[in-house]
């Protein structure tokens, strides 16, 4: 009962015809009061986790969020919606604060957004108490955690909220936690028999693409022309690197600015809110920006600079591509930043674990291997797939069987498990006995010296390529010591083969990328950009109107929709993904008078699609042929075939039709002149399918 009426909110409401398959789950164990944690990448739909419980259940749903704008986002896409939610945060003033949580007490507030500090004052503790909650919904879970690496002390205190309201579901969810952080998060907030969902950190729809640090502003420049209409985001190291990019990229005329934190805030929140609003395409930032924004258009993100670690650069490409559509990702690497990124290192106590993790995202910048599988395998997601779509997929590069190799590896950290630290598999593989190799007693073992055929440095080429194949695995936690994984397994005991990339192919590498440029560029939103482009405007200027930033009215995954299916009633319009009750209400009809204006203005130009069908025809194909030619419904080219008749073509369309099923229809017609196609397959007890009653009803009218 609970689930269907979870399932009405779900098209009403969000207007969404499905849940996305883990959405359901967790839906559910809430719905049964289960406490549970959801790992879930950026754009998977956590939100809906919480927010359709919170519409299902009696009470208030406390949603505890780090990050101020997004809760000003995630509260006015909600309003749009028509859901009654509000925010408490520091951004409010006394008496709105106060007016707020009069609302809460009145019941008039089914989402409350508070930022953790309030969630941890006093007063606030006392409103809780009078209230009925729901639901707890912690987001961002993984800032909880000292070893994550987002910490913040604010949330450390949320401990308490599970002593305090025992019966009330707590829900925990992030986007970025490695096995540690989660089992880190659990714990922290003492959750009850915790239901753990994890979803595939896999984002397919982002091209994944890496290039050497090579004429960075000319390529950029050229990567930003060829997406005339897109916005995007460029992260740099520095604050002046993102002036120096801004004004250059504004010098030649693309409408960009910079945001970093030398700016005050005043200037900081002017640039923010032009870039939601789509007043300016391009923001150069350090990476402070985009974290509280929620803005699902971005189409890329560039790495002016390659990022410190794997976690914060799977977090900020996370940034485009949120509605689903295709994205872009590219990254530069090399040049001075691994240097300067290694002397921020130098004064920290983790220096240790900070530069094993730089290292992981020198050798996923370096790597020739999938980039989707090199992430899925550093965030513990074993994975032998590649993924066919980023730029090493795309690519063709020499691969030799490595099999031996990742063997001899393998099974000499299998000896050595739990004491070998990374960087000395490449003495044992090679036989050296330095200090560190005898003083482990790592030359005792069988294995030691079994790869003396290859240089050391081929050693260590072929030791990052395991690591980013998931073949081994590094616990930072435990002295950056190596450790077998799953798929090692496949490989010792299995017999399965492994291939590797043949070593010293870089520089070729980097020249072929630059030249395969233009064919990688192209951008795969709808063809009829036209179409699109006016609804883009409409959307913007209805936007602006009622003072929301446009992707809270319809994603682009909407609008692209609207495109392919161009509903022209309410009937078809509310079919499209995105558009529930209230939204159609407000804006349907002005979207479907553009799309008319649209059609009318097309048609007059176009040749009729009966056209098509026609010219096919007559060299003979067969129906079925032409709908796969045309990219069509057969139904559609029988239609067109039963105009044509119509209109005095020489098509032959008896040869489709039985004689008892044009006599069964004529009898009906005979009885209810005018009788719609629909009525005639009712009353026909669904027996003749519709395009033979629609030849039928063409042969019929000729005859007559
Ligand atoms: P997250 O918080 O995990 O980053 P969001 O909750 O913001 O992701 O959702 C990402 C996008 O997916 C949003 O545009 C959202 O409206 C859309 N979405 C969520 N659930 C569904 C669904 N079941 N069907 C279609 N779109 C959905
Ligand atoms: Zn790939």
């Amino acid at each position: 009962m609970q689930t269907e009426k979870a399932r009405s909110i779900l098209k009403n409401v969000f207007g969404y015809s499905s849940f996305r398959p883990m959405q359901e789950q967790v839906i559910e164990a809430v719905l049964c009061q289960k406490d549970c944690m959801v790992l879930m990448p950026t754009g998977g739909g956590k939100s809906i986790c919480y927010q359709i419980p919170a519409l299902t259940l009696e009470g208030v749903t406390i949603v505890v969020s780090p990050l101020i704008a997004l809760m000003k986002d995630q509260v006015e896409a909600l309003r749009v919606n028509g859901v009654d939610a509000a925010y408490l945060n520091s951004s409010l003033t006394e008496e709105e604060q106060v007016e707020v949580v009069k609302k809460v007490l009145d019941s008039k507030v089914k989402l409350l957004y508070v930022s953790p500090e309030k969630m941890n004052s006093e007063n606030f503790y006392y409103t809780l108490l009078q209230v009925n909650i729901s639901l707890i919904a912690i987001d961002e879970a993984h800032c909880i955690s000292s070893w994550g690496h987002d910490f913040r002390p604010d949330y450390k205190r949320l401990g308490y909220l599970k002593k305090q309201f025992k019966n009330v579901p707590m829900m925990a969810l992030t986007a970025t936690a490695d096995p540690l952080t989660q089992e880190d998060i659990l714990l922290q907030l003492g959750l009850n028999k915790p239901q753990v969902f994890k979803d595939s950190f896999s984002r397919p729809n982002i091209f994944l693409e890496a290039r050497p640090a090579y004429k960075r502003k000319e390529v950029i420049l050229k990567f930003i022309q060829e997406r005339a209409e897109e916005s995007g985001i460029i992260y740099c190291l520095s604050k002046k690197n993102t002036e120096d990019l801004a004004r250059f990229l504004s010098n030649n005329g693309i409408s960009a600015n910079y945001y970093h934190a030398g700016m005050d805030a005043g200037r900081r929140h002017a640039v923010q809110d032009d870039f939601i609003n789509d007043r300016i395409k391009v923001v150069c930032a350090t990476i402070a920006f985009g974290m509280g924004i929620d803005k699902s258009n971005v189409r890329w993100v560039i790495h002016h600079n390659m990022p410190k670690n794997i976690e914060g650069y799977y977090q900020e490409i996370g940034r485009c591509g949120r509605d689903g559509m295709p994205a872009h990702a590219l990254l530069f690497y090399g040049g001075q930043d691994y240097k300067i990124l290694a002397t921020f290192n130098e004064e920290s106590e983790r220096k240790v674990i900070l530069n094993a993790r730089l290292d992981r995202m020198l050798h996923f910048s370096e790597s020739n291997h999938c980039r989707q599988k090199i992430l899925l395998n550093y965030f513990g997601e074993w994975s032998t797939k590649d993924c066919g779509e980023c730029d090493n997929c795309k690519g063709t590069q020499a691969l030799f069987d490595g099999t031996i190799h990742v063997q001899k590896a393998l099974s000499a950290v299998a000896r050595l498990q739990g004491k070998l630290p990374v960087g000395l598999l490449a003495h044992v593989m090679t036989g050296q006995r330095t200090p560190d190799v005898v003083a482990g007693k790592f030359d005792q073992i069988k294995t030691f010296g079994a790869g003396k055929d290859q240089a050391i440095e081929d050693w260590n080429l072929m030791i990052n390529q395991m690591l980013n194949l998931g073949y081994l695995k590094i616990e930072y936690h435990n002295g950056s010591i190596l450790a077998l994984t799953p798929l090692s397994n496949q490989v010792l005991f299995e017999g399965a083969g492994v291939s590797l990339h043949k070593l010293h192919q870089r520089i070729k590498r980097a020249a072929k990328i630059e030249n395969a440029q233009p064919k990688l560029a192209t951008s795969t939103l709808p063809k009829q950009k036209s179409l699109f482009e006016r609804l883009r405007q409409l959307r913007r200027s209805m936007a602006v109107k009622m003072g929301v930033p446009p992707y809270i009215l319809f994603s682009d995954a909407t609008l692209a929709e609207m495109v392919t299916y161009k509903p022209t009633n309410e009937w078809e319009m509310k079919e499209i993904s995105g558009v529930g009750n209230k939204k159609w209400e407000q804006y349907g009809q002005a979207f479907i008078d553009e799309i008319n204006s649209f059609l009318n203005e097309k048609k007059g130009k176009a040749k009729p699609a009966y056209q098509k069908t026609y010219d096919l025809y007559k060299k003979g194909f067969s129906p079925e042929v032409i709908a796969s030619q045309l990219g069509v419904n057969v139904i559609t080219v029988y239609s067109h075939l039963a105009t044509l008749y119509q209109k005095g073509s020489d098509v032959d369309i008896e040869q489709y039709v039985m004689p008892y099923e044009l006599i069964a229809i004529e009898e009906v017609l005979k009885g209810s002149p005018g009788i719609s196609l629909q009525e005639i397959y009712e009353v026909t007890q669904r027996e003749i399918p519709h395009h033979i009653i629609r030849l039928s009803m063409a042969l019929i009218d000729q005859k007559n």
